[in-house]
Parts: structure tokens; sequence; C-alpha cells
């Protein structure tokens, strides 16, 4: 059936993904971002499809559009991003999931919140499981990104008893590809782009932090399918990859990968960064027979080759 779909955050680097993907499925696509965090460039090459639309608008402000299902991913991802201006952020997560469900609400549509592995803070679990509740910082300098994304399930589940409304929350664990900004902060794109300019590569700690890495077309397969499971089915759920990696076998996976003659520099370790992350990914197994299929090593050489093209 085909359907208007509404992408918040549609210019990033998630976002642009499934941008591509819907238009490719048969669907009409609106694309709303305010470029906070991406470039134009991530969606020109669907521009001359007459089913995609882009509008120009910050999700902290109401939206009147007419769609049938709603995507919200709009918010900055990489700490450095999100720590630029944390009030903003917070109003991202926040006043965006408001009023991206008064939309839904008006419009009985059903809506996706992207919510991320950061709700598990650093977490004392592991792997984490959905039941987990999380160990988080309410006042640290990632609190904004944190607690703005537990807020924004909060507010899910509350439509959700309240309003009676189909919600699907998804908690992201870390994800790279192709699109992501070069300058965007976070490992897997500091470390290729350091790694192809033969600069240092910055380790932040002694490199022992553990983090699980999914690639991009595996994440967009599994959050298709989550928005078109039955409508009881809310979540949260989380999708990621479980090979689990510590920074310092990153660096050298993309130091043999790019032939690289960058040396490791250690760097101090931002606060609150959690010590390790894996998703128990049992859930999605079971409910939806979905497992990530790229390892690190293939999804690593796609983005090698994107960086390569784009620097
Ligand atoms: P990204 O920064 O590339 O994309 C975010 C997009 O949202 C950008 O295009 C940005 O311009 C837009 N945006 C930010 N604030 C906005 C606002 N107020 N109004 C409208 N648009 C706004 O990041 P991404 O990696 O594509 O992440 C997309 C979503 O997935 C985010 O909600 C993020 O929290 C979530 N997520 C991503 C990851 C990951 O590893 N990539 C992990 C967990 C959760
Ligand atoms: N990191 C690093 N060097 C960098 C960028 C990040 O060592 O140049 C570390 C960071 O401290 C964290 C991990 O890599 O432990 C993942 O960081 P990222 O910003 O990608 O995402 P996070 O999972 O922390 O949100």
């Amino acid at each position: 059936m085909r359907e208007k779909i509404l992408v918040t955050g549609g210019a990033g680097f998630l976002g642009s993904h499934l941008c591509e993907r819907l238009l490719a499925t048969g669907q009409d696509v609106l694309c709303v971002d305010n470029f906070l965090t991406s470039s134009r460039e991530n969606i020109t090459h669907l521009t001359k499809n007459p089913c995609f639309e882009i509008l120009r608008h910050d999700v902290t402000f109401p939206l009147y559009v007419e769609v049938e299902k709603i995507y919200n991913l709009a918010c900055p991802a990489s700490p450095i991003h999100y720590q630029n201006d944390p009030v903003q952020t917070i109003k991202t997560s926040v006043h965006g999931a408001i009023n991206m469900l008064g939309l839904a609400k008006r419009l009985k549509a059903r809506i996706l919140q992207a919510s991320t592995s950061e709700v598990y803070g650093d977490p004392k679990v592991h792997p984490q499981t959905e039941n987990y509740w999380g160990h988080v910082n309410p006042i640290g300098t990632r609190s904004c990104y944190d607690e703005g994304k537990r807020c924004a399930e909060t507010l899910f589940f509350d439509y959700w008893r309240q309003h009676n409304l189909q919600i699907k929350v998804v908690r992201i664990f870390n994800t790279f590809g192709p699109r992501m900004h070069p300058n965007d902060g976070r490992v897997v794109s500091n470390f290729i782009v350091q790694a192809l300019k033969n600069e240092d590569i910055t380790i932040y700690g002694d490199g022992q932090q553990t983090r699980s890495f999914c690639y991009v077309d595996d994440l967009i397969d599994v959050m298709m399918l989550m928005m078109n499971s039955s409508a009881d089915f809310t979540g949260p759920i989380n999708i990621g990859n479980p090979g689990e990696f510590t920074i310092l076998e990153l660096a050298n996976h993309v130091l043999k990968l790019t032939r690289s003659k960058s040396k490791l520099v250690f760097k101090p370790l931002p606060t609150d960064d959690p010590k390790n992350r894996q998703p128990d990914i049992s859930m999605v197994k079971s409910k939806l027979g979905w497992a990530p299929k790229v390892c690190l090593e293939d999804g690593l050489k796609e983005t090698i080759d994107y960086f390569k093209r784009i620097l």
C-alpha cells in the first residue's frame, strides 16, 4: 500500500538512508530537517524523485502536515554536536517528541521513535536487555541527550496509555556507514578520516572501553520491520549488532584496512563515557526474526570507500 511517510531528521546519516529505502519501496516521503548536523548533499540524489519532498523545519515548533506514518529521528547524535547546545538538544528530544506525538494523535498515524542505547547510561547490566532501567547521570554533560531521549520514551508511552496511539520505540546502538559527517566526532568517522589523512588516531582514555557497531543497512532493515510490525507490539526494542569491540581493536581494524601510517595517540576520556555497551538482541530476534548480516570488517570497507570518495 502506498503511504505518505514523514521522516524527521531525514537529511541526517540514518534519516537519508531511511528516506532512500522508503522511496525504493514505493512510498511518498516527506523529509523534515533543520540541517543542524547534516548537509543537503545527503539527499540531493533523491530530489529528482517526484515522491520525495523536503521541508526545512525545526521540530521544536509545531508541524502541520498530512501523513500516515512518522519516523522521529530528528536529534543530533554525536556527543560533540549534542553537547554544543545542550538546551536545544533537550528541546529537540522533548518538545520535538511532544510536537510529533501531537501530530500523530491528530492524524491517527503510527509513530516510531529513534531512541538510543544511551538510555542505559553507563550500564551495570551487560549485555543490556530492554527491561534494564539504566544507570544515567541526570546532571552531567551527556544528560541533555540521555535524559532527553529517556523523557521522549516516557512521552511515547504516556501517549500510548492515555490516547491509545500506535507507538514503536527502538533503542539504537552505535551505527555507522556512508554519509556519516566527516567532522561528526563519532569514533568510526573520526578514525577513518584520521587514518585516510595519515593523521594521529585519537583514542580517548586507554581504549579499553567497548562499543558494538552496526552497519547502517542492517539498521534500516530492522527499523522498517519494526514500523510495520503488529500494532500491539510497542517495544522498546534493542536494535544493533552484538559484536563487541574495544576502541583500540576498532582503531587497529581501521589502520589495517586503510593501510595507514597514522599513529595512535591517547587523549583524556570524556566525562561519563560509558565503559561497556552491547545489545542483547534476543527480543528483536524472536519478535521480528531479525539479526544483523554485515560484520564490522565488511561495513568498515564500505565506509572507508565512501570517505575516500568524499575527502
Ligand atoms: P545525524 O546527526 O546525522 O542526524 C540527525 C538529523 O536531525 C540531522 O539531519 C539534523 O540536522 C536533524 N535535526 C537535529 N535537530 C533538529 C531539529 N530540532 N529539527 C529538525 N531536525 C533536526 O544523526 P544520526 O546518526 O542519523 O541519528 C538519527 C537519530 O538516531 C537520532 O535521533 C539519534 O539520536 C538516533 N540514534 C543514532 C545512533 C547512531 O549510532 N547513529 C545511535 C542511537 C540513536
Ligand atoms: N572515541 C575515541 N576517539 C574518538 C572518538 C570517540 O576514542 O576520536 C571513543 C569515545 O570516548 C567512546 C567511543 O569512542 O568511548 C564511542 O564514541 P562515540 O562518540 O562514537 O559514541 P558514544 O557511544 O560514546 O555515544
